[in-house]
């Protein structure tokens, strides 16, 4: 049970940091506050598992130490699908896209923060007051309004946060694509299905302006789309997707959807005592929505950031999150937005976007990206001979299907 925090003395706030949020972004920030050896607590609504297709890089495991059980799909190709029914299957080389299921793998990581001397509070966020004496978050579970202290907060509380729009300017208009997703029963492997293999479909009848998705999951698979565009019907689509793909017959466990920001703020803290991390500063990647690893560094850098705070008393030192973050990750969010403004736009560029697939060099280094998070430069013949590839296709030197 939490304890009634109520009445906490505002001359020693009850924690050094209470993190909105307890998911990927959230428990990230708890536990690597708490180890710090810092009083924090998370805060959690808790009550939904979070709609997401759970695709991971190696490179997440490996960072976050997360245990072998906690995946229930190794993927080790990817089919790229284009317009006109054209498949390209990408060996995933020295690896695996792992998949995780949200349920589990969010119970884990509160878990392990808990573990780690974070305290637990269930309930959902109302809002932050301030007077004289500190810092006061307000909210609500079962029992009424509750209340708390602590010299920093953490908004880790997903897309369209309640944290970012009431204390970072432009955390109200975050643009963002709606994803929904059908969780079904796997079919037995067939031709059609792969329990190995993830597909992408890129085509506008199922996503006008992103892609649709059959991610397994061990007993169940995930299949889906995304779109930004207002009046597509998702669910129309996903019929349509499950169709295509062979799935319409097998057993539909939860239907569901949830948004997707498309875009990180220019500012993720209010100068004050608020930094925000993961969904809520608007952290996603480009092209391919993945936003679980992002979450988990950005809840990384948040703590960093709210432990150099707490250390030097500057409220200056919160930007270090975004500073952090961008250093190490801008220059893949910029050419993975350069592909999804390209790439996406049409059927037409669509099919020559998974054409470029079949280019062993475009397979290495987008699946190297994504696996370890870095754009390999050891192989400028290879980088030169895309680049020309994508300029003969973008001028139309080249038919669309070659
Ligand atoms: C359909 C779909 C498919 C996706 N597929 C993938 C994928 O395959 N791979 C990938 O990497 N990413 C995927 N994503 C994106 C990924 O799910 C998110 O980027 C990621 O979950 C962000 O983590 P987060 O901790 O920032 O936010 P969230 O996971 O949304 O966690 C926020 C937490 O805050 C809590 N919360 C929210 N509001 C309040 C409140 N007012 N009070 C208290 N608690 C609150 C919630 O209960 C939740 O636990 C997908 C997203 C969608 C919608």
């Amino acid at each position: 049970m939490p304890r009634d925090l109520t009445d906490a003395p505002f001359d020693r706030p009850a924690f050094d940091v209470v993190v909105i949020g307890g998911g990927p972004a959230g428990a990230t920030a708890a536990e690597d506050l708490a180890r710090a050896g810092r009083r924090v607590a998370f805060l959690d609504r808790g009550g939904r598992i979070k709609p997401c297709g759970g695709a991971v890089p190696p490179r997440l495991l490996r960072d976050f130490a997360i245990p072998d059980e906690q995946v229930v799909a190794r993927v080790c190709t990817a089919r790229m699908i284009s317009p006109s029914g054209a498949r390209v299957d990408i060996p995933i080389e020295n690896g695996f896209v792992g998949m995780v299921d949200r349920g589990p793998f969010d119970a884990f990581l509160r878990a392990r923060a808990e573990a780690a001397g974070a305290v637990r509070l269930r309930g959902a966020f109302r809002k932050l007051e301030r007077d004289e004496a500190g810092l006061r978050i307000l909210w609500r579970d079962a029992q009424g309004e509750r209340a708390t202290s602590a010299r920093l907060v953490v908004g880790a509380d997903g897309a369209r946060s309640d944290v970012a729009r009431q204390e970072v300017p432009g955390g109200d208009a975050i643009p963002y694509v709606i994803a929904y997703h059908e969780v079904i029963a796997a079919p037995a492997a067939t031709g059609a299905y792969d329990p190995g293999r993830c597909d992408v479909i890129y085509d506008g009848r199922i996503s006008p302006d992103f892609y649709g998705w059959v991610f397994p999951h061990g007993g169940q698979a995930s299949v889906g789309m995304g779109t930004g565009v207002r009046g597509v019907d998702l669910k129309a689509a996903t019929a349509a997707l499950r169709a295509g793909a062979g799935l319409a017959g097998c057993e539909t466990i939860r239907r569901e959807g949830a948004p997707i920001p498309l875009k990180p703020l220019p500012r993720w803290d209010n100068g004050r005592d608020v930094v925000l991390a993961g969904d809520a500063a608007g952290v996603v990647a480009p092209s391919s929505g993945e936003g679980i690893y992002y979450a988990m560094i950005g809840g990384r850098c948040a703590a960093q950031a709210a432990e150099a705070t707490l250390a030097s008393g500057r409220a200056r030192d919160l930007r270090l999150a975004r500073k952090l973050f961008m250093r190490e990750h801008r220059t893949v969010f910029r050419v993975l937005r350069m592909m999804q403004d390209t790439w996406y736009r049409s059927d037409e560029r669509r099919e020559r976007f998974v054409s470029l697939c079949r280019d062993v060099d475009v397979q290495r280094l987008t699946f190297e990206a994504y696996m370890n998070k870095r754009l390999v430069r050891a192989r400028p013949a290879a980088h030169l001979r895309i680049m020309a590839k994508n300029i003969a296709h973008l001028a139309r030197l080249i038919p669309a299907a070659s």
